[in-house]
Order: structure tokens, then C-alpha cells, then sequence
């Protein structure tokens, strides 16, 4: 039987995905990305969806997810409302109710038309802001239910899932990605590439990572 070395990145632009995205590179003979499109507050993380998948010369497909918006008014999909961190344990205003439910189920599909066994994600539960469906227990219940869904025996792979903005630096730097991510990508609630506004709460998690990240480095080479 051939081995089936193929995966489908869930790929948003972001500094987390794109990470992912040259992970896979590096443990995938093949890889695919996918992004979803749900009227996000910017279209923009869609643009650099493209260009980030164009440049590393990766298939990318973009999914358009935009009744999620229908379903759930709140800060990433509606311009309406402001983004605000979760307080007393709330959760924030970011959160979409099952989209990684939905997102997943649907790179599953994906994966499963293109013939691919691995699907990869970067969520994360160190910094998971209180999303439920960002846990390593939700990742592994569902990964039973695709399989039994679909009678496939996909893997779902986390690479992020126990790391913290700091680590999730230190892995691009380790694949060689470091500047990449670091120009190149979209995490910022108002739409600034790169480093971002410095303001929002994406930006803000971001840096503190960076600059944890940058500190150690330059503390190993005075050592
Ligand atoms: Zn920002």
C-alpha cells in the first residue's frame, strides 16, 4: 500500500497557521491549504491567504463559510461590534461559536476529496483565551468522529497545541521561517501585516511572545 503523505493546512494568514503551514512543509510530501471565508472583520486575512500560499507555491482553495456571520453577531464577523477581551472569565467578543468545529469537519471534506490523510491546525491551548473548541480534549474527540463519520482514518495534527506565543516563535525560527512569519503574516483585529496596530489584543499577545522570544535569544548569545 502507498503511503498516504498528503495533508490539508487550515490556513488563515496568521502568524499560528502560517507556522503550521511550514511544518507541514517540512513533515508532508504534499500540502494543500484551506481558508475560510466568513465576512471576517477583514477580508484582508483572505489577501494574504493567497499571497502567502502563492509565494510558497502551495494549492490554497478558500471556502466561503459566510453564514457563520448569520448565525453569530459578534466581533470578527460583524464591523458593528468592537473587539474586547473576555472579562471575569467571559469569553471575548472574538469568539464564533463551533468554528473550529465547522472549520475542521469541512477541511475533513476537503481532505477526503483530495485524497489526503492529515489535516492540520494551528490551535493552541495555552493561549486559548477560553475558546472551547481550541482544546486538545475537543481536538482528539473530534478527530474519532471524522473518522467514523467518513470511515477514513484521518489525523488531525496540532503542532501549536502546548505551546506559548514565545514557543510558537522559536518554531518558525527552527524551520526557517522566522522573517516570514514575522513580515508577512495577519494577526491583527484591525488589518496592519507584520508587527500590526500594536494596540488590539491579537497584537498585543503577539508582541509580548516576539519580544519574550527575542530577549531569550539574545540572552543565549551573550552566554
Ligand atoms: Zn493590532
Amino acid at each position: 500500500m502507498e503511503k498516504n503523505n498528503k495533508a490539508v493546512v487550515v490556513f488563515s494568514g496568521g502568524q499560528d497557521s502560517t507556522t503550521c503551514l511550514f511544518w507541514a512543509m517540512k513533515h508532508f510530501d504534499e500540502v494543500e491549504a484551506v481558508t475560510f471565508h466568513y465576512n471576517q472583520r477583514h477580508a484582508e486575512e483572505v489577501e494574504v491567504a493567497k499571497e502567502i500560499t502563492n509565494d510558497l507555491g502551495i494549492k490554497h482553495e478558500i471556502l466561503d463559510m459566510s453564514l457563520l456571520s448569520q448565525l453569530t453577531p459578534n466581533a470578527l464577523t460583524r464591523n458593528d461590534i468592537e473587539v474586547k477581551e473576555g472579562e471575569d472569565g467571559a469569553l471575548p467578543s472574538t469568539f464564533v461559536p463551533g468554528r473550529n468545529l465547522l472549520f475542521l469537519s469541512f477541511a475533513a471534506v476537503m481532505a477526503k476529496q483530495v485524497n489526503a490523510k492529515h489535516v492540520i491546525t494551528g490551535v493552541c491551548e495555552t493561549d486559548f483565551s477560553g475558546y472551547p473548541d481550541c482544546r486538545d480534549v475537543f481536538i482528539k474527540s473530534l478527530n474519532v468522529t471524522l473518522n467514523l463519520s467518513m470511515d477514513e482514518q484521518f489525523v488531525l495534527h496540532t503542532p501549536l497545541m502546548w505551546l506559548d506565543k514565545k514557543e510558537t516563535w522559536a518554531l518558525a525560527d527552527e524551520l526557517g521561517a522566522f522573517d516570514f512569519v514575522r513580515e508577512k503574516t495577519l494577526t491583527c483585529y484591525n488589518g496592519v501585516r507584520g508587527d500590526g496596530c500594536g494596540e488590539c489584543p491579537a497584537c498585543k499577545l503577539r508582541k509580548n511572545g516576539l519580544d519574550q522570544y527575542l530577549a531569550e535569544q539574545k540572552g543565549a548569545q551573550r552566554s
